[in-house]
């Protein structure tokens, strides 16, 4: 007879890849982040939306532990989050971020830009970090500007870019905070289409934005916060026709 039983292994590999459990987090008087509970599956995109100063930065940045919390536990695919040292290097490699300023190196290549964390953090040979950096800078439509430096690329181009070396890594989730915000109107769809595709593709993504057409039809969840609190999660389309919390009636009124 074969022995039937499941591990915490199997039950992390269904399902469940980032846990936010009672986090909380100040800055000084400023209760930023008041008791996060959110889980992120597997597969998942969730779309956080909410007004300016709400703490959906602050948000993504604990979970890549570029803030640290006063209280609660977050945790990467069953992992909790390293303190310091080169356990935290690793865990930053399993997710990518990708910020409102495309924050690339000026003085690398497009090319080196893509090759860098691979050699340093996932030491990856130099020959197959390249093969992969100009296979991920095709995937996202800027192959031929390979050899051109971060200036010399408009801002949607260079976004993409900051999207090719955060896939680099290979990371588990990749975290987007308003990736097409600081972009002229019509460089939006090009980074939009992008990420699209990646959600098409499977990737595990938590997307800060205000574009209410990417999150009608690429995220499975939406995430309304205010106050440095989740006042309200349902799929998009619940909440866009019927919103529940007098918050987000509110906030949607004002944008749609
Ligand atoms: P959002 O991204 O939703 O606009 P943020 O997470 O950036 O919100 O900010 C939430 C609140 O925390 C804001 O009031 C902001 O001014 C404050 N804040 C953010 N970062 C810091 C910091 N490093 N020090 C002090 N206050 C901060
Ligand atoms: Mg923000």
């Amino acid at each position: 007879m074969t022995e039937v039983s499941v591990t915490k292994e199997d039950a992390v590999a269904s399902g469940e890849l980032v846990v936010l459990r009672s986090v909380n987090k100040h800055f000084g008087a400023l209760h930023v982040l008041q008791d996060i509970d959110l889980t992120i599956d597997r597969g998942e995109v969730v779309v956080v939306i909410g007004p300016s100063g709400s703490g959906k930065s602050t948000l993504c940045r604990t979970i890549n532990r570029l803030e640290t919390i006063d209280e609660g536990a977050i945790t990467i695919d069953g992992k909790p989050l390293p303190q310091e040292g080169k356990a935290l290097a690793r865990l930053r490699a399993d997710v990518g971020m990708v910020f409102q300023s495309f924050n690339l190196f000026a003085h690398k290549t497009v090319l080196e830009n893509v090759m860098l964390g691979q050699i340093k953090v996932r030491r990856v040979d130099k020959k197959k970090a390249e093969e992969k950096a100009r296979a991920l800078l095709d995937r996202v439509g800027v192959g031929t500007q390979a050899e051109k430096y971060p200036a010399q690329l408009s801002g949607g181009q260079q976004q993409r870019v900051a999207i090719a070396r955060a896939l680099a890594m290979d990371p588990k989730v990749m975290l987007f905070d308003e990736p097409t915000s600081a972009l002229d109107p019509e460089m939006i769809n090009e980074v939009l289409e992008v990420m699209q595709q990646l959600a098409r593709d499977g990737m595990t993504m938590i997307v800060v934005t205000h574009e209410m057409g990417f999150a009608r039809s690429a995220a499975n969840r939406v995430v309304f916060m205010a106050d440095g609190r989740i006042v309200e999660e349902a799929a998009p389309d619940q909440f866009f026709s019927n919103p529940r919390s007098d918050r987000a009636k509110d906030f949607l009124s004002k944008i749609l």
